[in-house]
C-alpha cells in the first residue's frame, strides 16, 4: 500500500478519532462508518447537500449515488419538500393531540399503496418492521417468521448474525433467514414447521430480478399455509413505482413496510396493510410511539407524493439508472474488467470480481479508490436521485471508463495492491 502519501482526509480521519472515542461506533450508522468506504481515501463526513451533490469536510464536492442511504429520492433540498417543511414550521412541529395532517397522510397512502387498506406511522424502518412482524404473529398466533437479509436492527432480526450480543438465544429459534429467489428453502421451512410460520417478511427486489415467478410463488405459499406475506418496502418504496415495488411486479402483500424516501429527508416510516389483518391485530397488541404523528415528515411526505405525481420521476429513475448499468457493463467488457453492475434503475449494485472472475476486496477497494477521488460516491449500492442530469451521468460514466482502465490495467501488471491509498472497506454484518 503506498502509505507514504498523505491522506487526502486527513482532518476527517482526526475528527472520525475523536468522535469514535465519544459517540459509540463512531456515528449511528453502521453503512456511515469511516470503514465502510476506503478509509483514508474516501469522504468520511459531509457538511452540506444540495440537489445530487455534497460537499465533504475538506471541501471536496461529490455527485452523491448513495443519497443519504435511501431518504433524499427525489434530491436533497427538494424545493417543494422544503417549502412543504417551511410552512409546517410555522404552525407547528408536534401537539398534545393528533393533527388532522395524520389523516391526510393516511388518506395518501392509502390512495396508492396498492396493499394499503389501514396505516400506522412510526420513524425509523426497525420501528415499522417490528411492527409488521409483531401485527403477523398476534394476527396469526404463531411465533416463526421467515426473513431476508436486513429488516432492522431488533432481535429477531440480529440473532443469527455476528453482532448478536445481547440478544436471547431463544429468538434464534424463531426466525429463518433466505436467500433471494431461494423458493426452495421456503417450501420445506414450511413443511417443516407446519402452522407455526406467522409470516415471509421479505425485499420484493434487492437487487437481483425475481426468477421463476418467486413474489407469485411467495404470495401463494403464504395463503396456502394461512402465513402473511409482508413486503419491505423500507428501500424499494417510492422508488420503484408511486405505490411500491408491489405496484411494479404486480403481486400484493398483506403486509408492507415504508420508511426511507417516503419522508423525503426527514424521519418517517409506516406499516400498512389490509384492514382486517390490523383491526384483529390491534386489539392485543401496543405500538406506541411519542413522535410517530411528527408534524414535519408527515408535511414533507405529502410534498414527496406530490412530486412523485407531478414529475416524470419514475420513467427518468428507470432511464439513467439502467443507462448507467447498461453503459457500465460495456466499459466492463472494453477494458476486459470483470466487475459487473447489476440490478434496476432504481437501485443498482456491483460485483466486484478480478480478472479471474473471483470476488476480490482489493479490486473493489482500488476501483472505489479511483472512483470517489474523481468525485463519485457511493456506500454498498447505488440509490441514485431521479434529479440527476444527463451531464452527470455523463461525467459519472467518464469517471467509471477511468477507473475500469485503471483497476484492469494493475490487475494484468500485478501492482493492484501497491496501488492502494487506503484500507479495504469492512462490512459489519
Ligand atoms: N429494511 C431494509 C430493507 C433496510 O435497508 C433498512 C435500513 N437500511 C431497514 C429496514 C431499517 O431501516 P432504519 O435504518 O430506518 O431503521
Amino acid at each position: 500500500m503506498a502509505t507514504e502519501k498523505e491522506s487526502r482526509v486527513k482532518k476527517s480521519l482526526e475528527l472520525w478519532k475523536h468522535a469514535e472515542d465519544i459517540i459509540m461506533d463512531g456515528t449511528q450508522l453502521y453503512s456511515k462508518m469511516a470503514s465502510v468506504g476506503v478509509k483514508g481515501v474516501s469522504p468520511v463526513y459531509f457538511i452540506k447537500a444540495d440537489g445530487v451533490y455534497a460537499w465533504d469536510y475538506e471541501g471536496n464536492k461529490y455527485i452523491d449515488y448513495t443519497m443519504g442511504l435511501g431518504p433524499c429520492f427525489v434530491g436533497y433540498n427538494n424545493p417543494k419538500v422544503k417549502k412543504a417543511i417551511q410552512k409546517q414550521l410555522e404552525v407547528g412541529t408536534i401537539f398534545s393531540l393528533p393533527s388532522p395532517l395524520e389523516i391526510k397522510a393516511a388518506e395518501t397512502l392509502i390512495d396508492i399503496i396498492p396493499c394499503a387498506e389501514m396505516v400506522r406511522f412510526l420513524k425509523t424502518g426497525s420501528e415499522a418492521t417490528q411492527a409488521a412482524v409483531r401485527i403477523a404473529r398476534a394476527y396469526t398466533g404463531r411465533e416463526k417468521i421467515i426473513k431476508g437479509h436486513y429488516h432492522g436492527w431488533h432481535e429477531w432480526c440480529l440473532a443469527d448474525t455476528t453482532k448478536n450480543g445481547g440478544i436471547p438465544q431463544v429468538y434464534k429459534d424463531t426466525v429463518f433467514e433466505v436467500k433471494y429467489n431461494d423458493i426452495d428453502t421456503v417450501k420445506k421451512l414450511f413443511d417443516q414447521h407446519k402452522n407455526e410460520i406467522a409470516c415471509v417478511i421479505i425485499e420484493p427486489i434487492e437487487t437481483e430480478l425475481p426468477k421463476d415467478n418467486y413474489l407469485q410463488k411467495l404470495r401463494d405459499i403464504t395463503k396456502q399455509n394461512g402465513a402473511l406475506l409482508i413486503y419491505d418496502e423500507v428501500v424499494t418504496g417510492f422508488r420503484f413505482a408511486l405505490g411500491g415495488a408491489q405496484e411494479y411486479f404486480g403481486v400484493i402483500p398483506d403486509l408492507a413496510v415504508f420508511g426511507k424516501a417516503m419522508g423525503g429527508g426527514l424521519p418517517l416510516s409506516a406499516v400498512v396493510g389490509k384492514k382486517e389483518i390490523m383491526q384483529k391485530a390491534k386489539n392485543c397488541i401496543f405500538v406506541s410511539s411519542t413522535f410517530g404523528g411528527e408534524l414535519l415528515s408527515l408535511a414533507a411526505f405529502l410534498a414527496v407524493v406530490d412530486v412523485l405525481k407531478t414529475e416524470p420521476v419514475h420513467e427518468r429513475i428507470f432511464k439513467i439508472g439502467n443507462h448507467i448499468r447498461d453503459e457500465f457493463n460495456k466499459l466492463a467488457l472494453k477494458h476486459g474488467s470483470k466487475i459487473e453492475c447489476i440490478g434496476l434503475g432504481p437501485r443498482l449494485d456491483f460485483k466486484y470480481r478480478n480478472i479471474k472472475e473471483q470476488d476480490d476486496i482489493y479490486v473493489k477497494t482500488l476501483f472505489m479508490q479511483e472512483v470517489v477521488k474523481r468525485g463519485i460516491f457511493f456506500v454498498w449500492n447505488m440509490l441514485p436521485s431521479y434529479k440527476l442530469s444527463d451531464q452527470d451521468v455523463k461525467y459519472t460514466l467518464k469517471v467509471f471508463d477511468e477507473a475500469l482502465k485503471l483497476t484492469t490495467e494493475a490487475e494484468k501488471n500485478g501492482t493492484v495492491k501497491d496501488l492502494l491509498e487506503g484500507e479495504p472497506p469492512i462490512k459489519v454484518i
